[in-house]
């Protein structure tokens, strides 16, 4: 993953060698080198526009430090631009409510809901020592139902049971009941998804919203869509009050631009990453380490 952007951004630092300070002329062949590389990362065209735009604004006529070279001073100014289109501070995950706090998980069919919301339940009962309950409301994948509550035999949460003809939202009502009764902190649901934007499962998983007024609703998105990433985060943020994302697979071939694009098209953070398919493979998202990961 952005192996193009980085090796591009040193070729950059060779091209300005040798100038006193950053000017619009001597900046422009380094620009071009960004941009070809966030295209090439597969980042959304609207972003790398805002990006090249607020670097040339903060590089012009930015004096060179004397312990900098300009390719540095540079380099310095797209890693700082590259945190803040990430949304600058990381954003922990919010649990402040009276328990049980909901956290519903949405996204498209593949995206990684079911694996991510087992991660999210380890990592809770694990580092946040919290009594987790796991349910699903896809009640068209009676298998989806089945792998999550494989996930709660795995990491320890209890896990919600669904009867026969239930619909999301009893789903839903009756797990929310449950977790109050038997004082869980936590209820992750996880909820049917789609091979692409439908407006059935949109208005299923707005009922539940409504219903469950969850304190966290994250899109989990795969980061392997590179461009498609970005309309179904368009389509999600929309119709839903999205309080946070999970970028999924980018332990794969992504070329990592969903990284950059995600925060700008939704408005909200990333929050967690999925590094692996196993249980363990999720991480908390810090803008400035995936920059300095850009950067190489
Ligand atoms: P859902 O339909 O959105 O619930 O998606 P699933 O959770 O069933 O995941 C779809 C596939 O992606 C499964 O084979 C998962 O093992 C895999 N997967 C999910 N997250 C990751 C990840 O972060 N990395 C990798 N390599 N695979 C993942």
């Amino acid at each position: 993953m952005f192996e193009n952007l980085t090796g591009r951004l040193s070729d950059v630092i060779k091209t300005l060698k040798g100038e006193a300070r950053l000017t619009e002329s001597n900046i422009q062949k380094a620009l071009r080198e960004v941009r070809l590389a966030l295209l090439e990362a597969d980042v959304a065209l609207p972003v790398v526009k805002d990006l090249i735009a607020r670097v040339k604004e903060k590089a012009i006529g930015h004096e060179v430090m004397s312990s900098l070279t300009p390719g540095q001073a540079f380099v310095g100014v797209v890693h700082q631009e590259l945190i803040s289109i990430m949304g600058g501070e990381k954003e922990d995950l919010n649990l402040s409510t009276t328990p049980p706090a909901v956290i519903l998980m949405a996204g498209l069919q593949g995206a990684g809901k079911t694996t991510s919301s087992g991660k999210l339940a380890k990592w809770l009962i694990e580092q946040k020592k919290k009594k987790v309950l796991l349910v699903s409301c896809d009640i068209y994948r009676p298998a989806a139902i089945h792998q999550l509550e494989l996930l709660a035999t795995q990491t320890g949460a209890d896990f919600f049971p669904v009867q026969n003809g239930q619909k999301p939202g009893e789903i839903g009502a009756a797990a929310l009941d449950y977790a109050r009764k038997h004082h869980h902190d936590v209820l992750i649901v996880d909820t049917a998804g789609r091979l692409g934007i439908d407006e059935a499962m949109m208005n299923e998983i707005s009922e539940l919203e409504t219903l469950l007024n969850p304190i966290e609703t994250l899109f989990v998105v795969d980061a392997m869509q590179g461009q498609d990433a970005v309309n179904t985060a368009k389509a999600f943020s929309e119709a839903l009050p999205l309080t946070g994302v999970v970028l999924t697979k980018l332990d794969g071939d992504a070329r990592g631009g969903a990284a950059l694009s995600v925060k700008h098209v939704t408005g909200k953070p990333i929050k967690f990453t999925g590094i692996a398919e196993k249980l363990t493979g999720l991480e908390t998202f810090h803008p400035d380490r995936m920059a300095s990961r850009i950067l190489g």
